[in-house]
């Protein structure tokens, strides 16, 4: 077994981004509860940024409107398997079955038979030998990160460490390949007592992105769309807004 950290690169030259630019990740979504995507696609509108979504095949089918706007919207949409099982319990047969009952999600909510993803992210981003034969089988390309945050241990009362790791490390770095979490594996529990301090509540995340976005623009980076190595591809639709 690789580890989680294949997917990382702390060089973010590595992850196929130029000096001074970002690319922003979003994991495990689309996510309707406390209406985080939808918030999260408009902060990015109005920002005129483009990012990747790793989409949950099981997501897809109960939001696959949010799906269709990201894709209009010109997101890139990252194949994140139809049920988020941990790799290392997986061996290629299932996996290859998980990656495609995925697409067949993307398909329905693009209207478009016989989708096939270009990029794929693991669940829990570990990379097993079994995932590499599957991707390689695919031809799909691994969408890398510079940083992990591990911003699925906080809840709204404390993402200001998370986003300001962030911040400093593209700072630092001069740009870096980034994820934070839109959606939860576990299922809501708005209802509950202490929803605020839960970390199955990302409703801090399009607030927590506007200010990553505003941040680091004075600082004077870039925002392109996730790539793979030697293809970011420019984010910045300003001309057409
Ligand atoms: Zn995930």
């Amino acid at each position: 077994m690789i580890s989680l950290f294949t997917i990382i690169r702390r060089n973010p030259r590595q992850t196929g981004l130029q000096p001074g630019q970002v690319a922003l990740t979003f994991d495990d979504g689309p996510n309707l509860e406390a209406n985080v995507t939808p918030d999260l696609l408009d902060v990015l509108h109005q920002h005129s940024v483009k990012a990747g979504f790793c989409l949950v095949g099981q997501q897809i089918r109960r939001h696959p409107d949010v799906v269709r706007r990201m894709n209009q919207s010109g997101h890139l949409l990252i194949n994140h398997t139809q049920s988020h099982h941990h790799p290392i319990r997986q061996n290629v047969a299932t996996l290859l079955d998980e990656i495609e009952a995925c697409d067949r999600e993307i398909g329905a909510a693009l209207g478009i038979d016989g989708y096939r993803s270009d990029y794929f992210r693991a669940p829990f981003g570990i990379v097993t030998f079994a995932v590499r034969r599957a991707v390689r089988r695919l031809r799909l390309k691994h969408v890398l990160l510079s940083h992990y945050g591990w911003d699925t241990r906080v809840g709204p009362h404390h993402c200001e460490s998370v986003v300001d790791l962030l911040i400093d490390n593209a700072k630092r770095n001069n740009g870096g390949m980034y994820v934070l979490h839109d959606g939860s594996l576990c299922p809501p529990k708005v209802h509950e007592e202490n929803w605020n301090h839960s970390t199955e509540n990302r409703s801090w995340v399009p607030e927590a992105i506007s200010r990553v976005i505003s941040e680091l623009e004075k600082h004077g980076l870039q925002f392109v769309l996730p790539g793979t190595i030697g293809t970011p591809r420019d984010a910045r639709l300003r001309a057409a807004a």
